[in-house]
């Protein structure tokens, strides 16, 4: 699908609020982040902050930023301030002034009193525990509650009361009366107040009763008079009671000069797999000190990750890279390690640090520096020549006859293919000389204590004589400069891909989410402030801490410099706390190439989860469709989903096929803008194999456009009632599984292309009538 925004390419939310505009629905596009006071945001919000913000802007339009307070206990003013402080940092501003939900509290109340009025809402003296039994299940309808035909005198009567504080908690509670045998059971006489006799954060004790979500978050969205309203999908089944709300209440004439109503429109939850998105659960891990505060650098908070050091450019390209679909998945942790690494690879100092330092001499040092202790080398430069646009900025580096090494970077008997320092071997150290090891030391347990090494004269910066052989690169700090740095070490902190599916989540803590390291660096590192990023050459990705001072730095592991997670024993110089196997059947297999590596390598940080990616890896020609599809469209997950399920068995079944990834692009973005259902782009792929094609065109001569327009599918609603008079009596009389036999009956007839969801709704308006 082309789209007019090729730098962020197509989605279906962006296609709606176009589709709106350009039809004259809205004029404007307003938003809001809601989130509720409870805890801090965590990764997955990041998602409907920049969705929110994110779409508002690109429109012109503006973003509310409302507090969704409407829960008394769970409240506070932390999070009020930390929610704020977050959506900042992430680049957005709100409009106006920060939003409370509990502001509304008044007009809700005089709205619930308009339900009472006009004979759609009753006070029910239930409890809790038989408005739950007598709700029925899926199967069956519900049944009246005893006191849903109270008068209407009656029901303002005791709604005043449970206004006045004159009834305690749990003793009653406000309900719409809507139908108890409707098929969505959300719709079952809904509970829309409770009494709460609590403190609110912002209310104080004015209030007793407070009103429910389904209840109060819509009235907010139109008291605000937002147009768009997009959520999370697990609010889909809760859409019908949105609008009836809406509709009922009245709210729009009462309050908001007749405007148009705002529409739910729901998108797939951000997961991440080895983490949890979830408030609750990060509370429980401060709570219970599994983890330093809402800000530890391993926590999923944007606290959290801020403090880490990632910068908000890194989490706001991963969201778009993630992109907005319809379908929930779940990405890797490892697509969101690469958007970093592409953010800071050209903005991140470089600089030398031994993380665990094994002493080296040069014995020879007087040799090449006559009588000096220290040679600088000046503009030495921050930045190399893999930067485009690299900044000019250059530092001093001493060297000396004392320095440190890694640790790792020594063998005393190298394996096979060692690339380092080994008795005998040559080495250059970066920026400085080439050196020949000597010999070595070792203490009573036959620890390495120090190395000997001569200097190769005339091979400073970069010369290299004829004849000498230099086996491989390694970094150092000269010994008598450098600076003491505590290096916090973070790995992942749980050790699951689904932390919690199998019983309690924190039986998923992964034990070394956290090493501490006490490292050498250079001079340059003197200085450097809380939020100063670098780069440690051949190690990572690094920030300066909060923790850290002056004579004391402190500095947290964003991130490696190369995923070697799930990738065979790597040659990465320190050693790593073990990593568990990826799991399935990738276990069972025999290692990739190198050429499968990278490619995984690669999927994995666009998205895929580990097991897909290996899929495709490993396939001679299935990554070639993906790299050709996602230029089409950049819905990596989805295109990966779609390659591994029905193209694959395409080919395997038809050989060459007569179209290629750039077609299955096409394809998904269709579906992605709600252009076609799944099955029907099943049909499209159909098409394909057969014959070829533009996957849009086919859709058009087709005339397999998804319907949602409202008067067709009533008309086919209609038909499908008309034609079974005798089901329709039997529904009527109680038989309520029938709905669906309609609901199939409509779907045939329009030959699948039919919303669904239009569908549900219409047949149950049509049948209840
Ligand atoms: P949690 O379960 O962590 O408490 P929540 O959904 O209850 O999350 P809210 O404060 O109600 O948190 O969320 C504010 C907004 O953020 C909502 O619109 C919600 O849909 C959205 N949101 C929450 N989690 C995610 C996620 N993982 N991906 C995308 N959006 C999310
Ligand atoms: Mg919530």
């Amino acid at each position: 699908m082309a789209s007019d925004r090729p730098e962020t390419g197509s989605n279906f939310l962006r296609t709606l609020i176009q589709g709106d505009l350009d039809a004259g629905r809205r004029q404007e596009v307003i938003t809001r982040f809601p989130p509720e006071p409870n805890g801090y945001l965590h990764i997955g919000h990041a998602k409907a902050i920049c969705v929110n913000f994110g779409l508002a802007k690109e429109f012109g339009g503006r973003t509310h930023l409302r507090f969704d307070d409407t829960n008394p206990e769970k409240e506070e003013q932390e999070y009020v301030d930390s929610i704020q402080r977050d959506v900042r940092w992430l680049g957005f501003e709100w409009h106006g002034g920060a939003l409370f939900a509990s502001d509304y509290f008044e007009k809700m109340y005089l709205l619930a009193e308009k339900l009472i009025e006009r004979g759609l809402a009753y006070v029910d003296d239930e409890t809790v525990e038989e408005i739950r039994e007598h709700r029925g299940t899926v199967m069956e309808p519900g049944t009246h509650s005893r006191y849903r035909n109270r008068t209407i005198e009656e029901n303002l009567e005791l709604f005043r009361a449970m206004r006045a504080g004159d009834f305690p908690d749990g003793s009653r509670v406000l309900r719409a009366k809507i139908d108890m045998s409707h098929p969505n059971m959300i719709m079952r006489d809904p509970l829309l107040y409770r009494i709460r006799h609590a403190h609110h954060h912002r209310q104080g004790d004015d209030w007793c009763i407070y009103p429910m979500y389904d209840y109060a978050h819509c009235l907010e969205d139109a008291l605000e008079g937002v147009t768009h309203s997009f959520c999370t999908l697990e609010f889909e089944n809760n859409r019908p009671l949105y609008d009836w709300v809406i509709e009922n209440t009245g709210v729009m004439e009462a309050y908001v000069g007749g405007r148009a109503a705002p529409i739910q429109t729901e998108f797939a939850r951000l997961s991440i797999s080895y983490t949890v998105t979830s408030k609750r659960k990060m509370l429980q891990l401060v709570q219970q000190g599994h983890v330093s505060g809402w800000d530890d650098p391993r926590m999923p908070s944007l606290a959290g990750i801020r403090r880490r050091g990632v910068p908000a450019s890194a989490i706001r390209a991963f969201v778009e890279r993630v992109g907005v679909a319809k379908a929930n998945s779940t990405v890797s942790p490892e697509a969101l390690d690469a958007c970093i690494r592409d953010d800071l690879q050209p903005t991140a100092r470089r600089v030398q640090t031994v993380l665990e330092p094994l002493a080296l001499e040069i014995t020879n040092w007087s040799e090449i520096a006559g009588d000096a202790d220290v040679i600088w080398h000046r503009d030495v430069p921050y930045f190399w020549k893999d930067v485009e646009a690299k900044p000019e900025e250059h530092r001093r580096v001493p060297l000396s006859a004392e320095l440190f090494i890694e640790r790792g970077d020594f063998a005393a008997e190298p394996p096979k293919g060692w690339r380092r320092m080994a008795p005998g071997r040559t080495v250059r150290l970066v920026w400085g000389w080439v050196v020949e090891c000597e010999r070595f030391d070792t203490d009573a347990s036959g620890n390495v204590t120090k190395v000997y090494c001569r200097a190769v004269p005339n091979t400073a910066l970069g010369e290299a004589p004829e004849g000498v052989n230099v086996q491989g690169t390694i970094h150092w700090v000269s010994a008598g400069h450098a600076v003491d740095i505590e290096v916090r070490q973070y790995d992942r902190l749980f050790s699951s891909p689904s932390p919690g599916a199998d019983g309690d989540f924190l039986d998923d803590l992964n034990p070394s989410s956290l090493t501490v390291l006490h490292a050498k660096a250079e001079p340059a590192l003197a200085g450097s402030v809380p939020g100063d990023r670098f780069q440690f050459v051949r190690s990572g990705f690094y920030s300066v801490d909060d923790d850290s001072r002056a004579d004391a730095l402190v500095v947290n592991r964003i991130v490696e410099l190369k995923s070697t997670w799930g990738a065979k024993e790597s040659t990465a110089p320190a050693p790593r706390a073990a990593k568990p196997a990826v799991t399935g059947p990738v276990g069972d297999r025999p290692e990739r190439s190198e050429a499968q590596e990278e490619i995984f390598q690669k999927l994995v940080g666009q998205g895929l989860s580990e097991e897909d990616a290996d899929v495709i890896a490993r396939d001679d020609g299935l990554p070639s469709w993906f790299y050709a599809a996602i230029v089409v469209h950049s819905n990596p997950v989805g295109i990966g989903n779609w390659l591994i399920n029905e193209v694959q068995a395409a080919r395997k079944e038809h050989g060459e096929l007569p179209f290629g990834g750039a077609e299955v692009g096409a394809l998904v973005a269709l579906i992605d803008d709600g252009t076609v259902s799944t099955s029907i782009a099943k049909r499209v792929l159909a098409e394909l194999v057969q014959s070829g094609g533009d996957p849009a065109a086919i859709v058009e001569e087709k005339g397999w456009k998804q319907v949602s327009d409202t008067s067709a599918i009533q008309s086919l609603v209609d038909a499908a009632l008309a034609s079974a008079p005798d089901k329709v009596a039997a529904y009527r009389s109680g038989r309520h599984g029938l709905q669906g036999f309609f609901v199939g009956q409509v779907m045939k007839a329009s030959k699948g292309q039919a919303d669904p969801r239009v569908v549900q709704e219409l047949v149950t308006a049509a049948l209840g009538a």
